[in-house]
């Protein structure tokens, strides 16, 4: 990643993206104290626009106010940065990293004498978790480790640390021949996989785990408002394990991960064992409302 052309907004100014660095002794490298967001840009037929900016922006926000992290800019020269991340890098569809992180100023735990740094890349970034598999599915294994105890680890907070869990849940899912993590809460419920919510489907009402140590995902929201504005029911509950196993379809949402259908978990067969109809088109909706094939929600497009 560090050997590329391009630029990166560090600290204010676009700098060239090999020069775009920070000492070793970076405190968040340390300790993992820091906050972060994931945005998508997409191709829109009146250009390149970043997917609910604000949105994410709002919660760059509030994931430092739960860390005590007082960012050293306002919103609207976070999200000016974010456009010309995207525009300056010539990039017709992007995935955007706004971090906030503290810096080498100090190595003690107490941080009140650390700064806040803030860096911003853009690239080119495809499906992330593949793109035959948004048509066939994933295969998925609920995973040995427990996700965040809300009183741990904040999870309102897209925090750096909170990555550790999700990282360890997805090295174990991979050795073991599977494409993603479900981790479970410590009451022993469904929660959400290594960087995305889930969704499952059963008998056309769509279920959702409630938000108690799940990341508030962003492309989740989105999918909640469109199944609503389709007529489909959507219910946020509690969801056990085996739910999930004999659900008809499931879906991972995010970022990154978009609308990922599920078509194996811990070697059980989803619904049909592929992507389900439901899922399908919720899909096709969510690609649309991103390109801007929608007239619905011109808000959520910000032209770069
Ligand atoms: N949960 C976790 C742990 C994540 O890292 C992500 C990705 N940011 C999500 C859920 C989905 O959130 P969003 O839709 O806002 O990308």
């Amino acid at each position: 990643m560090a050997d590329r052309d391009g630029l990166i907004w560090l600290d204010g100014e676009m700098r060239p993206w090999r020069e775009a660095n920070t000492h070793v002794l970076t405190h968040t490298l340390h300790y993992g104290m820091g906050v972060f967001e994931g945005v998508r840009a997409y191709q829109t037929d009146g250009g390149t626009a970043i997917f609910r900016l604000e949105d994410h922006t709002d919660r760059l926000f509030n994931s430092a106010h739960i860390l005590g992290m007082k960012i050293p800019y306002d919103r609207e020269t976070i999200n000016e940065a974010q456009r010309t991340a995207v525009r300056e890098n010539d990039l017709s569809s992007a995935y955007i990293r706004p971090m906030c992180f503290y810096g080498p100023e100090g190595m003690g735990l107490r941080a009140d004498q650390l700064q806040v740094h803030v860096v911003i890349g853009a690239w080119s970034w495809g499906a992330y978790l593949g793109e035959d598999n948004m048509r066939c599915g994933i295969r998925v294994r609920v995973s040995s480790f427990t996700r965040h105890h809300v009183n741990v680890t904040m999870c309102r907070a897209k925090a750096n640390g909170n990555y550790m869990n999700s990282m360890m849940a997805l090295q174990e899912a991979l050795r073991d021949g599977y494409d993603e993590a479900l981790l479970l809460d410590a009451s022993g419920c469904v929660m959400e996989g290594s960087g995305e919510n889930i969704f499952i489907v059963r008998d056309g009402v769509l279920y959702t785990p409630d938000l108690t140590s799940a990341l508030d995902g962003i492309t989740r929201r989105t999918v909640i408002s469109l199944a609503a504005e389709i007529g489909m029911p959507v219910v946020e509950k509690r969801i056990t394990r085996d739910e999930v196993y004999i659900a008809d379809e499931a879906f991972f949402t995010g970022t990154a991960a978009e609308v990922t259908p599920i078509r194996e978990v811990d070697g059980r067969t989803i619904g049909s064992g592929s992507r389900g109809p439901i899922t399908e088109r919720l899909q096709g909706l969510y690609f649309d409302q991103v390109h801007g094939r929608r007239d619905a929600h011109p808000e959520w497009l910000t032209l770069v």
